[in-house]
């Protein structure tokens, strides 16, 4: 589990000196593909695998009302 994360690290430093070469991820929700790094949003608590990412839409649409939910259940 920590070898993915830290790919993820080098993935994101490759990115930001412009070397990361065909970045391809699909989002976990509707399947985009994603081709920027800095473009991927972390799914989670939807989706809490290592390697899951999500697009720009479905952060908005799922995971960002399924956070404020969280926050408010634990009141
Ligand atoms: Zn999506």
């Amino acid at each position: 589990m920590q070898k993915i994360k830290s790919k993820r690290m080098e993935q994101f430093d490759l990115a930001l000196r412009g070397e990361l070469e065909d970045y391809r991820e699909a989002c976990c929700f509707c399947g985009d593909a994603l081709t920027d790094i800095f473009k991927t949003h972390n799914p989670a608590p939807l989706n809490r695998e290592e390697e899951a990412v999500c697009c720009e839409i479905c952060v908005d649409k799922f995971v960002r009302p399924a956070r404020m939910l969280q926050i408010l259940n634990f009141r």
